[in-house]
């Protein structure tokens, strides 16, 4: 397969797509190894690390690598989180397709080499509210966001960087809980994830009306107070 060009899924197209021409890469968590190689291969980076805690995908990764013939400028590394790199090493780290409380556990055991980076991207897959409050607490900026659909699943992307100027929104605002790019850049992929979310809270609410517990009088409010962060979110990006 030397020679042949990596395809990457539209999530993992967007990942690479935010990592600057000429920056070196690593990935943590790389698994398949895919991003590290097409950066490489496209000429995006010079070189990149590819790191895994477990052996399995980080033998999968090395596979792939040799398959690509990119050995000599892709190392790989067994690594839990930042563990095995030293500060500095590279330009720009992904952390992608985790869950948000490890992405938030790596960033925050990594931090002597995240201080480091220039650029980390990150794409956390649940509790996101909350990872945005973690990156402003960490003084990581969301300078850039987009989201993707992938296999009918929407992703969202973060480019961060460490920065003094961030300021916290606050804890009622749509900004902590959507992110201000999507809303102030009227992400259309973002858009269409917010009609999705009203149209499935809505259906929620309908059934759970026609019921009688505390719970789902509990349940009840949290939806409603979603569905209007939704209605102010479209209100913002019209
Ligand atoms: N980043 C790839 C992507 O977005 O498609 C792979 C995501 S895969 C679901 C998660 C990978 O993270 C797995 O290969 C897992 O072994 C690795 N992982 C989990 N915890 C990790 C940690 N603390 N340090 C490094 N890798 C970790």
């Amino acid at each position: 397969m030397t020679g042949n060009t990596i395809e990457l899924s539209a999530r993992l197209s967007l990942v690479a797509s935010f990592v600057r021409p000429g920056e070196t890469a690593a990935d943590i968590g790389t698994d398949h190894g895919y991003i590290p190689i097409h950066l490489v291969q496209s000429g995006v980076s010079p070189r990149a690390l590819a790191m895994d805690v477990v052996p399995g995908p980080l033998e999968r990764a090395e596979q792939h690598i040799r398959r690509y013939g990119l050995s000599d400028r892709i190392e790989t590394r067994l690594s839990n989180g930042f563990e095995k790199m030293v500060p500095g090493e590279t330009d720009t780290c992904v952390i992608a397709g985790m869950g948000g409380p490890l992405e938030e556990k790596i960033i925050g055991e990594g931090w002597d080499c995240v201080r480091k980076l220039k650029h980390l991207i990150l794409s956390p897959q649940s509790d996101i509210m909350e990872f945005r409050r973690f990156l402003h607490r960490k003084g990581l900026v969301i300078v850039r966001e987009k989201m993707v659909k992938d296999a009918g699943k929407y992703y969202t992307v973060m480019d961060t960087e460490l920065r003094e100027d961030g300021e916290m929104p606050a804890e009622d605002s749509i900004y902590l809980r959507f992110g201000a790019c999507l809303i102030r850049e009227k992400d259309p992929v973002f858009r269409e994830y917010l009609e999705k979310e009203k149209q499935v809270s809505l259906q929620i609410l309908a059934g759970l009306e026609k019921q009688d517990s505390g719970r789902g009088r509990a349940r009840a409010e949290e939806l409603r107070e979603y569905l209007a962060a939704i209605k102010e979110a479209e209100h913002e990006m019209q």
